[in-house]
């Protein structure tokens, strides 16, 4: 089994660095913030992600996980380097290579024996090859030949279930050149090659191209059904039944067919963007693309104008808003749809009265610029207290099955807006709530 170095102990290394010394690995998950390291070296997880913390206990107490911020010492045992640092959007809508430059370059100054260097971050096509030139330029000022190759490995999981998909996925795709480091790859993800999951193998352009494609696709196809749902709500369709009937297409599937605010999170935005700015420069413009990017903004906005078209002036009105994470099972608030809500409600003058199971720590400094209207409830009930309007923002399981009787007498105003159409209207009616929810139109 190979001996695994992960650079950058987020979301996703440190899914990736415990669940492949779950496979048997010998992984050594690296970060620069000491915060983090300090905190997983005792076994605490600084992410909300459900079953990280057994994974990351079971292979910790066994020697197999550790955590350390001493890259030079790790890498003398190892052979693999996987790069899980940010890719963050920069100004332009490109992703933002800086860290994954440093990693790179990191690498290129302390490696002594051949290695393969792994990309899993979310990166433009062609990093692969600048990743190689840059660890390339660090060997040459040393004077050093050691040999090395670069693989393209995407990560596709999905925050809230990143143990699961980790370990089950439907795909892995290697992009890479070199027999070696292929065959260096398949003995990392061995438990899985002899579980029958597909492996994918390609060039480096196109395992970076796949994971671009794929998000962008994801993101697509959650835009039209808002847009579908919109079209529901003037037309008198229920795009809950539209949905459901379009999913059992098996050439349409029923994932990613659920209307909302909006698709929000670290990676539907900044991976969109990325592409439409390959798409520009490559003078191959990706309209589909572009055009999902200004849609979602407009759902964001629709969504809170929603609550305003409902209320009317929300002048002085309090208003519950129960999930700020961008999903659920996550504390994940990067570029989630609530920001927005919650930035425009307070800006019609609305008190807003929050609660997120995971989310609080987050929103209270993403909600910072709004902080003199926002409430920080202490659970569900809290947040609903006096309020003329509660508001699902995100489809938490805990939201699902609300007290409905004793929201009613807490709200100040019998009014329920469903901005993820997880309730049926005749269940909150029947509670005395006036219900309204996305694409239910009425003729
Ligand atoms: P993150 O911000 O949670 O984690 C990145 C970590 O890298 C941070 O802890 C940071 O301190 C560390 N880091 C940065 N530079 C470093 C360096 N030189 N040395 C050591 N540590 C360093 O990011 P994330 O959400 O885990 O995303 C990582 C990459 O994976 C991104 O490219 C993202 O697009 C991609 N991705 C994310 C998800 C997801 O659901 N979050 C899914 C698939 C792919």
């Amino acid at each position: 089994m190979a001996n695994i170095v992960i650079i950058g102990t987020g979301y996703v290394g440190s899914v990736s660095g415990a669940c492949l010394a779950d496979f048997g690995n010998n992984v050594v998950c690296i970060d620069n913030n000491i915060e983090k390291i300090e905190s997983l070296k005792k076994g605490i997880i600084p992410i909300y992600e459900p079953g990280l913390d057994a994974v990351v206990e079971r292979n910790s107490r066994c020697g197999r996980l550790s955590f350390s911020m001493d890259l030079a010492a790790v890498l003398r045992d190892s052979s693999v380097v996987f790069i899980a640092v940010g890719t963050p959007p920069s100004d332009d809508g490109s992703a933002d290579l800086v860290y994954v430059e440093e990693a790179a370059r990191q690498v290129g100054r302390l490696i002594t024996q051949y290695t393969v260097i792994v990309n899993k971050s979310t990166v433009p096509i062609g990093t692969g090859r600048k990743v190689y030139g840059w660890v390339k330029e660090e060997l040459e000022k040393r004077g050093q030949n050691t040999g090395f190759d670069v693989v393209s490995n995407p990560e596709f999981l999905r925050e809230g279930s990143a143990v699961y998909d980790f370990t089950h996925p439907d795909r892995v795709v290697i992009g890479s050149e070199s027999e070696r480091a292929r065959n260096i790859m398949r003995d990392v993800y061995r438990s899985l090659y002899l579980n029958e999951t597909p492996f994918i193998e390609t060039n480096l352009e196109s395992a970076e191209m796949i994971k671009y494609a794929s998000n962008a696709f994801l993101a697509v196809k959650v835009t039209f059904i808002n847009e579908i749902a919109n079209l529901c709500e003037k037309t008198g369709a229920n795009v809950r039944d539209v949905a459901r009937a379009m999913g059992k297409d098996g050439r349409i599937g029923a994932k990613f067919l659920h209307p909302g605010p909006g698709y929000g999170g670290s990676c539907f935005p900044k991976d969109t963007r990325a592409l439409v700015k390959i798409g520009r420069e490559n003078d191959e413009i990706q309209n589909i693309v572009e055009t999902t990017i200004k849609i979602n903004e407009q759902q964001k906005l629709r969504a809170a104008k929603k609550v305003e078209a409902v209320l009317g002036s929300l002048a002085e009105k309090t208003l519950c808003v129960l999930g700020l994470s961008f999903k659920p099972n996550t504390d994940d608030m990067r570029e989630s749809p609530s920001i927005s809500i919650c930035e425009y409600l307070s800006s019609r003058g609305a008190q807003l009265r929050v609660y997120d199971p995971a989310a609080m720590k987050e929103a209270k400094w993403r909600l910072a610029a709004i902080k003199n209207s926002v409430y920080f409830a202490a659970d569900e009930y809290d947040a609903v207290k006096g309020s003329d309007a509660l508001i699902i923002a995100t489809e938490w399981n805990q939201f699902r099955n609300i007290d409905l009787a004793r929201a009613s007498k807490l709200l100040a105003s019998p009014c329920f807006i469903d901005l993820r159409n997880i309730y049926k209207p005749e269940e909150v009616s029947s509670a005395g709530l006036r219900y309204f929810g996305i694409g239910i139109g009425i003729k």
